[in-house]
């Protein structure tokens, strides 16, 4: 049975920091990675960016060229899920039947995309954007595709619609709210996108209803709505946001539900456990000490840091990065910094018709986030703002 001092579930962007991490701290005991993808960890975020666009060869995405773990020694067991964590013991269990013990356990297992649920969900057509093999398949299926349909308007619905565009597909969105990126962001920045998606030929339709995927030989060939129409298409992709994965945890004991419950450190409520990246959900100062799961690069590879410093007993703070985030949309490069759930109070900085501007989201006058769109300069001086909670002394003007 193979036995790893530190062992890691999760060949991602967290479970890669975690394991440079460790070397550069000198860690020498035995490292070993499970991932159920076939490949060494790569970037997530171009799938939905410049590898859809092909614009990026999977080799420029590898978070790391292949030989560098060789070089690290560390022990890559790749398309390997694992399926039940006995926590006393120190053991997992692999879908084939294998076991693989270890001293502390680093759970980096992301998410897995929501699906639909309607008639039609899992006909051939039908993408989520999640994994290389994901968007390998959309690519081989691209030239045979006219109508593309993408369901759900969070960022990547928005980033895979403007790839879509300007690959020359006839892109419909539908979102359901009355708005996309209502989640994340104010009603200006959505009105922003909205505007620019439709100025490049994007379909994009809010409060739109969907019924089913009408499906003809097993392929989907449209969108049926709820008022009866049929939004043809050729490719349907979902993008409805994740479940995090922690099922082998929960069924352990893992205090959770949306995620694993993590304190400061990143550890969960079983020894030796720590939990990091899109699966943790941990109390986010920026979030008033609520509880939330981050999807971010950051929040994985700030998680990863933190959590491997510990472990190897590091004197450190308890978690409380600022939650930073990108996104690439035709030749717009939106930075968002803080979480603006709980604003009372927007303003805009500078003009969305020159495509350059930002919004600053306040809460009881302090200033709690900003989304900046191809404004560089709003972003690096509103971070600072955000970390240090500035107050905006209001003027007459208001
Ligand atoms: P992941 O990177 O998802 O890695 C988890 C790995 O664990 C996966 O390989 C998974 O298959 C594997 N796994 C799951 N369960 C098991 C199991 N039981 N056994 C073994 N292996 C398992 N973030 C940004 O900050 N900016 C962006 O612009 C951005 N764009 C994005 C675009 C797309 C298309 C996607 C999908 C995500 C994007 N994100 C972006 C989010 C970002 O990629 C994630 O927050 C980040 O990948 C999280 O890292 P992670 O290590 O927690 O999870």
């Amino acid at each position: 049975m193979s036995n790893f001092d530190l062992l890691i579930v999760g060949a991602g962007h967290a479970g890669a920091q975690a394991a440079i991490t460790l070397r550069q701290m000198k860690f020498e005991g035995s490292i070993g990675m499970i991932g159920d993808e076939p490949e060494v960890p790569y970037q997530r975020p171009p799938l939905s960016k410049e590898y859809l666009a092909g614009d990026k060869e999977f080799e420029r995405i590898l978070i790391r060229p292949a030989s560098f773990w060789q070089e690290r020694d560390v022990d890559m067991l790749l398309g390997k899920r694992v399926v039940a964590v006995d926590a006393a013991g120190h053991e997992v269990t692999l879908c084939d039947g294998a076991k693989v013990r270890y001293g502390k356990l680093i759970w980096a297992a992301g998410g897995t995309p929501r699906l639909l649920t309607c008639a039609g969900a899992e006909a051939n057509g039908v993408y989520a954007v999640r994994r290389r093999s994901d968007v390998d398949a959309m690519m081989a299926a691209l030239p045979s595709v006219e109508n593309v349909v993408i369901i759900g308007g969070g960022y990547i619905g928005l980033e895979a619609a403007a790839v879509m565009s300007k690959l020359g597909k006839r892109v419909t969105l539908l979102e359901a709210l009355d708005r996309v990126l209502a989640r994340v962001a104010g009603p200006e920045l959505s009105a922003f996108y909205e505007a620019e998606h439709r100025a490049h030929g994007v379909d994009l339709r809010t409060g739109a209803r969907m019924d089913s995927i009408e499906v003809s030989d097993g392929r989907a060939t449209g969108v049926r709505m709820a008022d009866g129409s049929v939004v043809p298409a050729d490719m349907v992709i979902v993008g409805i946001g994740i479940i995090a994965e922690v099922e082998p945890l929960i069924a352990a004991g893992a205090a959770g539900s949306n995620g694993l419950d993590v304190d400061g450190y990143c550890r969960t409520s079983l020894p030796d456990v720590y939990a990091v990246g899109d699966c943790a959900a941990h109390e986010n100062k920026f979030a008033e000490g609520r509880r939330i799961r981050l999807e971010s690069v950051q929040n994985a590879n700030d998680q990863a840091k933190l959590a491997v410093q510990h472990i190897l007993g590091e004197t450190v703070a308890e978690y409380e990065a600022i939650p930073w985030f990108w996104s690439n949309q035709y030749d717009l490069k939106l930075q968002t910094v803080g979480l603006s759930t709980g604003h009372d109070q927007t303003v805009l900085r500078g003009d969305p018709e020159t495509r350059s501007f930002s919004v600053v989201y306040f809460r009881d006058d302090r200033v709690i986030a900003l989304d900046c769109v191809n404004a560089v300069n709003d972003y690096v001086q509103g971070r600072a703002l955000v970390i240090a909670g500035a107050r905006l002394i209001w003027g007459d003007a208001r």
